[in-house]
């Protein structure tokens, strides 16, 4: 049997979508790291009456592991701690170790203003500090500390509590699952080995094709857990297995492997992007973007790794024909082709290439529409060109989807342009 986990993210402004909610997913994908099931992901606004009756219907279902998110300022409408303390049968105290640590954090916090009302102050820090009482504390990140938080009783799952932003909540996790009670709560987690792989350039029904090859080649997949999702253009396929049956995934494995030969291009967990930045920095390399509908979200994608200025001296973006001129694709090109062809993308990506200097040169020229389009060259027709030292990749497809889908698969394409090229292709 697997421990089992259900996730309650907590906040007014994440459950009407104003704040896109990033803890989730975040935590859905450490859950998995650690062969922990997810059963729910519960979304709640800052009431208590709410929060409690998430936690109750997840502990009605059974789970073993609650994690919470948001709701641990200092201001009145945080109250996960209090609900959760509360829920798990515990007293509330005021744990004084804890308080002198938040007024430590508090101190030069309170000094950038003119006059602070030290009162105040003292009286958030305390409520900060006010934790259940045999709960075990996670030092802040912020201000607020973290929790985890085991039943009074013998019976019933244990909650962690976790801060709202993203950048506190996910330093807090490493600890809280470097602590005994959370150790405990999942000690019945069977361990599952995850794998995934990642294709570019196939339909999903590719994939769909390939399982019923297995079943027969009488590979036994329905011991495996395979999901197959389509993302931002690629597909990912994530197998989760008991231990015991890895011959099987391999076997599956193998087989993915010998019909998609061209397009598995991840094994290891890696994003294109990682792998575009590590064979760049590998080599000592460099790359330039020029983009005309993407309007620069390409380069946003090549800049992503920290300190992603090693490898990407520039970009430009390039939207009307003046500036195409400008950047120094020909006259005679534009005319005869058209700002958005194959012709212009090579040389976009040539000049690009030549000006900054670098040994990648990547172009995007397209039709995102909404309008724009012409029988020839509807919305989704985009042209790419990726020019490297030895040679070029060229591709003009049609994109499916309106605007936003156009151009973020824009990025994916050029992505696996310039993977392909740094791999030795050209055309
Ligand atoms: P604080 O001390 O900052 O109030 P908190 O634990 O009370 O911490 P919340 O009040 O719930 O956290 O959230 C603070 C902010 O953090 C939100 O306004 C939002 O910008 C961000 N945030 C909270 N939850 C999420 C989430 N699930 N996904 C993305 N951002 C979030
Ligand atoms: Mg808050």
């Amino acid at each position: 049997m697997s421990a089992r986990a259900g996730i309650v993210v907590t906040g007014t402004e994440v459950l009407t979508g104003r704040v896109v909610d990033r803890n989730g997913p975040w935590l859905a994908d450490r859950l998995l790291e650690l062969g922990v099931e997810l059963a729910h992901n519960v979304i709640v606004g800052d009431r208590p009456a709410d929060v409690e009756a998430a936690l109750g219907w997840l502990a009605s279902h059974g789970v073993d592991l609650i994690v919470t998110s948001g709701g641990l300022g200092p201001t009145e409408d945080d109250l996960t701690a209090q609900v959760v303390g509360e829920f798990q049968g515990r007293e509330m105290a005021l744990d004084e170790e804890v308080e002198g640590k938040i007024a430590e954090i508090l101190r030069p916090l309170a000094a950038r203003f003119p006059n602070p009302d030290m009162d105040a102050v003292r009286e958030a820090n305390r409520k900060q500090a006010i934790v259940p009482v045999g709960a075990t504390v996670l030092d802040p990140v912020g201000t607020a500390p973290g929790l985890v938080v085991p039943p009074a009783a013998n019976s019933g799952p244990t909650v962690v509590v976790l801060p709202g932003p993203p950048r506190e909540l996910q330093p807090m996790w490493k600890a809280a699952v470097a602590t005994d009670a959370f150790r405990s709560a999942i000690s019945g987690a069977h361990v599952y080995e995850t794998r995934m792989l990642r294709l570019f350039g196939i339909p999903e029904s590719e994939i769909a094709e390939t399982l019923r090859r297995a079943r027969e080649a009488e590979v036994d997949i329905d011991d495996l857990e395979i999901t197959t999702c389509m993302r931002r253009g690629e597909i990912e396929v994530v197998t989760r297995y008991e231990p015991e049956q890895a011959a099987v995934y391999r076997a599956f494995e193998d087989l993915v492997r010998e019909r998609h030969r061209d397009t598995l291009f991840s094994d290891d967990r890696t994003t294109v992007d990682e792998q575009v930045a590590g064979m760049l920095r590998e080599r000592g390399w460099t790359i330039a973007t020029a983009e005309s509908c993407t309007g620069g979200l390409l380069a946003a994608r090549i800049t992503d790794p920290a300190g992603a200025s090693d490898y990407f001296p520039g970009g430009v973006v390039v939207y009307d024909r003046a500036a195409k001129e400008e950047l120094g694709v020909s006259p005679a090109t534009l005319d005869a082709h058209g700002e958005v062809s194959v012709e212009t993308a090579r040389e976009m990506a040539e000049r690009v290439r030549e000006r900054r200097g670098a040994e990648i040169g990547v172009a995007i020229t397209g039709i995102a529409g909404p309008g724009g389009g012409t029988p020839s060259k509807p919305v989704g027709f985009v042209c790419f060109s990726a020019v490297g030292p030895d040679g070029a990749i060229t591709r003009s497809p049609i994109l499916p989807g309106a605007r936003f889908d156009v151009r973020d698969r824009s990025t994916t394409v050029a992505m696996h342009l310039v993977r392909r090229l740094l791999l030795g292709e050209h055309d």
